[in-house]
């Protein structure tokens, strides 16, 4: 007789296959075996001899057991982030109201890790040490923390296709982590790809959509002012401008709205003056700065009173302010020396150790079919409802890639509250039409009211132009300087920065 004992599994866990390390933040693996219809949704259950079949075991699972509806944002900035916190604090909670309603996982799409805090992008450039990149530079990742236990994922791509008819986006992702994001949504959402969305390059790949908002703004023609693709661009720009600044003698910025305005300003206020106050003075050798408007005069888009203070402002910092000239071609390193040759509409050109462009800016919205674009290639949304009505159901445009904007953070954030309550009630009767896919509960859908947007008509517009002062008007009144100063020139408001990218609040509160 063996004396041996069983031996005691307490405190074992009994050996078997870990699970293999899911890279994204979704909670709850969905798994079906349903291949979804066109509009990312899925057939919906046969009813029993209703069109004389004998009924069959469904093999789509719906309610809690079936494959979640994708709600795609594309873009992470202020406007993304606002729609994709607002979704995960408030719209998710209020979803669910039927016995078969679907599961739902938000995928956020953004070129960027990192969101650029280009309000003060007029100030970035002047030197490192004024507006830090950690500063500037927002990682998107960390202020989705909060949400865990939320189904969402965060993929690094742009989007370069968007189609109404199948409602697909298409997707070049930046990284491995993206495609293995990517691919493992896909792969969930079919065990039997459709072979048309089967695409040859990994790194390009296509998504479904429930609903989309298309939250892609707009990119500003230098590479200094806004992001151009993935964040380390942009610090990539900043970092040889700051390089270049100290040795530079000539700086020339193209642009009379309030980027340029400031951005000619701030050079001046940091490069030609030093010491505190009240003992700044002027540095001995000061850079030439000249600033050419394009225009009559300073802030054609603001009151002339605004546009007289800019510019006396400017010219006491010895900006040399041009009116009535615009750039018409700019030469980058036309000779071995690394200058830039700016050639003006007038005939002549200057030459430039350092050129800026504000010169405005232009939609990302490439990737949106023509029919929804107005002449200027913003989105054509509806002002009131925020829905993009020519593109289906679903589908919403807001901040400034969408036509009714001002592109101004101000309009992002008014309209952000519609776009989100017309997505709940949109998807709210989706879910009522579920339950009664031949008719009924008529009173259910057309209780769900749209919200509208009404545009504040009121300027304001703050620009830190001097070092404790600047212009600018506030709902509709010309700012007093220190105003100025405290809302905005002391540091950017780069203090609000969690507020936009862990709350999607405004950085300029309600
Ligand atoms: C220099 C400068 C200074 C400014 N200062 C102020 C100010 O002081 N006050 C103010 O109110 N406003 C200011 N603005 C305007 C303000 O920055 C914009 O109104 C605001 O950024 C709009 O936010 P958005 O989210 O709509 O777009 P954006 O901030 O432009 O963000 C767009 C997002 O979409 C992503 N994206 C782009 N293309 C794609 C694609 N194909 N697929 C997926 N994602 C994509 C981008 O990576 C980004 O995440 C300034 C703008 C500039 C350029």
């Amino acid at each position: 007789m063996s004396s041996q004992r069983p031996r005691s599994r307490i405190g074992k866990v009994p050996r078997q296959q870990p699970d293999p390390p899911s890279d994204d933040f979704q909670v709850m693996a969905g798994f079906t075996n349903a291949v979804p219809l066109p509009d990312g949704s899925y057939e919906k259950p046969t009813a029993n001899g209703a069109s004389g079949h004998t009924r069959q075991p469904s093999r789509t699972p719906t309610g809690l057991g079936a494959e979640p509806l994708n709600i795609v944002i594309l873009g992470a900035s202020f406007a993304g982030l606002a729609c994709a916190h607002h979704f995960l604090d408030h719209t998710i909670t209020n979803l669910h109201k039927t016995p078969t309603a679907p599961r739902y996982r938000l995928v956020i799409v953004s070129p960027s890790t990192h969101m650029y805090w280009n309000i003060g992008a007029p100030r970035a450039p002047v030197a490192s040490d004024l507006i830090k990149h950690d500063d500037a530079f927002i990682p998107i990742e960390p202020g989705f923390h909060r949400h865990r236990g939320h189904q969402f994922t965060l993929i690094q791509g742009s989007c370069t296709a968007l189609s109404t008819e199948t409602r697909t986006v298409t997707l070049e992702l930046i990284g491995h982590q993206a495609q293995k994001r990517c691919s493992q949504l896909i792969k969930r959402a079919s065990s039997a790809p459709d072979p048309s969305a089967v695409t040859p390059d990994a790194k390009v790949q296509i998504l479904p959509y429930h609903a989309l908002i298309l939250a892609t703004g707009s990119a500003a023609h230098s590479d200094l002012l806004s992001l151009h693709g993935p964040h380390y661009n942009t610090v990539g720009a900043l970092n040889a401008f700051h390089a270049r600044v100290s040795a530079a003698k000539r700086l020339v910025v193209c642009g009379g709205g309030p980027s340029g305005i400031e951005t000619a300003g701030q050079l001046a206020t940091f490069l030609n003056y030093t010491g505190r106050w009240p003992f700044r003075k002027r540095v001995k050798v000061p850079k030439q700065i000249i600033l050419f408007t394009g225009s009559a005069r300073c802030l054609p888009g603001l009151k002339g009173e605004v546009g007289r203070k800019a510019e006396a402002q400017l010219k006491g910092l010895g900006v040399d302010v041009r009116h009535n000239v615009r750039v018409a071609e700019v030469r980058g390193g036309f000779d071995l020396t690394g200058q830039t040759e700016v050639v003006l509409s007038d005939g002549t050109s200057v030459v430039a150790d350092l050129y800026l462009g504000c010169t405005g800016v232009e939609p990302n919205s490439g990737f949106v079919p023509a029919r929804l674009r107005d002449g200027k290639w913003y989105v054509r949304s509806h002002s009131g409802t925020m829905r993009v009505d020519l593109a289906g159901e679903r589908v919403y445009a807001v901040g400034d890639v969408a036509a009714y904007s001002r592109n101004c953070v101000g309009d992002v954030y008014g309209a952000v509250p519609v776009v989100m309550q017309n997505l709940l009630n949109d998807l709210l009767g989706y879910e009522v039409r579920l339950t009664s896919p031949y008719g009924g509960n008529r009173e259910a859908i057309e209780g769900l009211e749209d919200e509208v947007y009404v545009q504040r008509r009121v300027d304001s517009m703050l620009c830190p132009v001097t070092r404790f002062g600047g212009v600018g008007s506030w709902k509709d009144r010309v700012t007093p300087k220190p105003f100025v100063y405290l809302l905005k020139g002391h540091d950017y408001r780069v203090c609000k920065k969690n507020l936009v990218a862990v709350n999607g609040t405004s950085p300029y509160g309600s």
